[in-house]
């Protein structure tokens, strides 16, 4: 069998690795550096400024070049061709790269997204979040447009650099989609590490380093140095030829189906170019996924169960349903405090809560939505709990190691 896979970013290349770890031969085309958006210009540089204390571009390039090299090394198996360029579709499983035609028994696109702007006068001064991984110098002032995922976790980077940051939010609340009790209260520990926050707050232009917006019919103005633009990512069908190959896409994304297989048999989509959840690690189960029903297998990736992490300071993270989401189900929240936890007052990191909503009928956990350190981690124990349907009863039952932050998850649980 063979499959023709477009973009090696970590929803392409993972893939391209499993499928060649079944034996099956693999062309994997792709138009820029290996790694995609996650490696070159999103989780990971932002990942080596979290760890700077002023940015260090050298620093960045390292790291960003040592993991490119693992990726490469993945590729190296003699079941992987990879191909430099723009793939364009020809129908079914064929595709084009400047002249040559790649036919497969199945087809991936895996090509990821690109940064959204605003329709507004402008707009095409703002930094994009590519764009702000390549300074190096600090801005004074920094305004940042989207108190998203991106927005947030720059503002943070850039305030501990030393700028003034401002973040402006459309929506009544920073991170929109999360749990309100989390937004809220990553909104508090943002603000008292000196961010400005402003929601509810619509930007009307760009002109010159002043940001003109409007809050409750009332018109501001935000002098910045530098402002970066991160109101939300979307698809890249660029020079797909979709139309041509009969592929149904929306301005959200290409449309699939459960087994992130599109509109034409044999041809898959699969992470941001789906316009799902834009995260690395959802393209990569995607990918997993698409494969399994190439190779007639069936898997229990619940795509309803995605761990989520943001990685401010504090860090947030979160997995399962929002209370929001669980609005027509009785429910009970459990609550803990870093203060209360002995490895977060010893460490000095005793800013942060963890919530843990479980139905209160069943006990089953729904979710659980956490702020501070090394939240990102401690997820992942959340994770199993809520995709194996535990209860709060058995979770109460299973031992935690003393001193360790993770006891605010099993401290939470208690309280439910
Ligand atoms: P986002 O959707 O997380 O946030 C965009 C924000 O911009 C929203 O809060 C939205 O309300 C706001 N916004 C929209 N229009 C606006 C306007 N006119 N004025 C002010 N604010 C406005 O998108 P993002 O932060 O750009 O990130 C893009 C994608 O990348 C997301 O899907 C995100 O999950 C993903 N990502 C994830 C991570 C991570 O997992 N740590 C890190 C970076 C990016």
């Amino acid at each position: 069998m063979k499959i023709i896979i477009i973009g090696a970013g970590p929803g392409g290349y993972e893939t391209a690795a499993l499928a060649a770890s079944r034996g099956i031969e693999v062309v994997l085309i792709n138009d820029g550096p290996l790694g995609g958006t996650c490696l070159n210009e999103g989780c990971i540089p932002t990942k080596a400024l979290c760890a700077m204390d002023a940015p260090n571009q050298e620093r960045k390039r390292e790291v960003i070049g040592q993991l490119q090299a693992g990726v490469a090394q993945l590729m190296r198996n003699k079941l992987i061709t990879l191909v430099q360029g723009k793939a364009s579709l020809k129908g079914g499983c064929s595709v084009e790269v400047g002249g040559e035609t790649f036919t497969g028994d199945a087809l991936i696109i895996a090509t990821g997204s690109v940064s959204a702007s605003l329709p507004i006068p402008g707009a095409g001064s703002a930094l994009d979040s590519a764009a702000m991984l390549n300074l190096d110098s600090v801005p004074a002032r920094l305004c940042v447009i989207g108190g998203g995922v991106i927005g947030l976790e720059f503002a943070s980077i850039y305030r501990k650099f030393g700028s003034e940051v401002t973040v402006l939010e459309f929506c009544p609340n920073i991170l929109p989609r999360f749990d309100v009790d989390l937004a809220k209260r990553l909104k508090a520990a943002l603000s008292k590490r000196g961010i400005a926050i402003e929601t509810s707050a619509r930007v009307t232009a760009i002109e010159g380093g002043s940001v003109k917006w409007t809050k409750n019919d009332k018109d501001f103005v935000t002098e910045a140095d530098c402002v970066l633009m991160a109101v939300g990512r979307r698809p890249n069908l660029a020079s797909l030829n979709l139309d041509e190959a009969g592929i149904e896409y929306t301005p959200r994304g290409i449309k699939v189906d459960e087994n992130m297989q599109t509109n034409i048999p044999g041809v898959y989509a699969i992470g941001d170019v789906t316009g799902g959840m834009m995260l690395a690690h959802v393209a990569t189960a995607h990918g997993k996924r698409a494969l399994n029903h190439i190779c007639g297998l069936q898997d229990g990736i619940d795509f309803s169960v995605v761990p989520a992490a943001v990685f401010t300071v504090p860090e947030v993270a979160c997995v399962g349903k929002t209370e929001e989401e669980c609005a027509g189900t009785e429910i009970v929240a459990g609550k803990a405090n870093y203060r209360a936890n002995g490895k977060a007052v010893a460490s000095g990191e005793a800013d942060g809560w963890c919530k843990v909503l479980s139905d209160k009928a069943t006990g089953r956990i729904l979710g659980v939505h956490m702020m501070g350190a090394h939240s990102s981690d401690i997820i992942h124990e959340a994770a199993v709990l809520v995709a194996l349907g535990v209860t709060t009863k058995n979770a109460r039952d299973i031992i935690h190691a003393h001193p360790t932050l993770s006891e605010v998850l099993a401290a939470a649980i208690a309280a439910s």
